[in-house]
């Protein structure tokens, strides 16, 4: 419709929350399966989402473009592993044109990597200028005890493809105790060398892996980034830096490599006070925090009608609902904070 004042159309209200905070964020997750099986994220033998429950390509693409409208200005898809969804691409593709056209400030994707040789060409060309790999170790074996089906070679080709592609990289590394805290000094190194940012990322009580596959114990692998910090500052340098990427890692400066090093903790340093993204799932169920069970189904409206009218009103309800911050506790005797899996909520 057009305005008084000259404009053509009506700029819809953006989304703000209760406490105040524009939600200009959002992680969609395209489909719960995965090539992999990471020990603290799925359990071997997973049972997946019936075909009908997940959204279409073009249910994605109508969701994704109504948040846009809404004034997200930052998209990331995620999954399980996004690039394992098939014709992915067209996705990307379309929403890659919200970039080009300037509504969009940044697409990018979170990927465990083993399907980058075939894509990353694809993704930058399609405007995606950045992505999360997810590597916890560099040694093979270990790789392999982590991802249960992953080949660490296959991550190490898909990486060298993403560079040669000119995409940078941050590489996303749960830290856990035991089995990878004593390489994180090799990490450091390994990144500065490739020119790759590496963010570490606290293990979350996340669905209940214990009797279901044979699924770690999270509890003995939880690792507090505050030692593993304090531990890194006795032989490397680092710098308080006001980097920011709108996720909700915190960045130092590694002075000897140059690279930035960042710290995902949310159980030991509540970050939710500035929090301005939710989640969507690959069902269309909106989480309007990771650690907290409230969600509203976007699913019934998208298929409900063609027009996009009773989706814009289920998201902006839910956003009334945007909870002030969540309450992950380790402890095994209650059982997981939250029962589903990151790889259904999307990390
Ligand atoms: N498959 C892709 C990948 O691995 O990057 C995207 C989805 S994965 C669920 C997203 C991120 O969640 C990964 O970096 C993974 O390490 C992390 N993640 C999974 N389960 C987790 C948990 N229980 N605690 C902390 N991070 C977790
Ligand atoms: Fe797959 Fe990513 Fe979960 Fe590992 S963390 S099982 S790669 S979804």
């Amino acid at each position: 419709m057009p305005l008084a004042d000259g404009q053509p159309f009506a700029v819809p209200a953006p989304l703000i929350d209760p406490f105040g905070r524009a939600i200009t964020y959002v992680r969609v997750s395209v489909t719960d399966r995965c090539d992999f099986r990471c020990t603290y994220c799925m359990s071997e033998d997973m049972h997946f989402l019936p075909k009908a429950d997940i959204l279409s390509l073009e249910e994605l693409e109508r969701l994704c473009t109504a948040f846009i409208r809404l004034g997200t200005r930052r998209l990331r898809l995620t999954g399980g592993e996004p690039l394992v969804r098939r014709n992915i691409m067209e996705l990307v593709r379309n929403l890659g044109r919200h970039v080009a056209s300037g509504a969009l400030e940044e697409l990018t994707l979170t990927t465990n990597g083993s399907q980058l040789s075939r894509y990353a060409d694809e993704l930058r060309a399609a405007g995606v200028r950045r992505i999360n790999v997810s590597l916890d170790t560099l040694d093979p074996a270990r790789f392999q005890a982590i991802t249960r089906w992953g080949r660490l070679a296959q991550v190490m080709e898909g990486l060298e493809a993403a560079r040669q592609a000119g995409l940078a990289v941050k590489i996303n590394a749960v830290a856990l105790k035991g089995i990878n805290d004593g390489e994180l000094d090799e990490m450091l190194v390994w990144c500065g060398r490739q020119g790759f940012d590496l963010t570490l990322i606290e293990v979350m009580p996340l669905g209940d892996m214990d009797g279901n596959g044979g699924g770690a114990v999270r509890e003995e692998q939880f690792l507090s980034l505050r030692d593993v910090r304090a531990d890194l500052e006795k032989r490397w340098t680092l710098l308080d830096s006001n980097h920011r990427t709108g996720g909700p890692a915190r960045y130092v400066t590694v002075q000897e490599t140059g690279q930035r090093l960042g710290f995902i903790t949310p159980l030991s340093h509540n970050f939710c006070e500035s929090c301005n993204r939710v989640r969507v799932t690959c069902t269309g169920t909106l989480f309007m925090c990771l650690g907290q069970e409230d969600a509203a189904d976007l699913r019934t409206p998208l298929r409900a009608e063609t027009g996009d009218g009773a989706l814009v009103q289920a998201i902006r309800d839910a956003i009334t609902r945007k909870p002030q911050g969540h309450d992950f506790i380790i402890d095994r005797r209650r059982g997981p904070a939250v029962g589903r899996h990151m790889s259904v909520t999307g990390g």
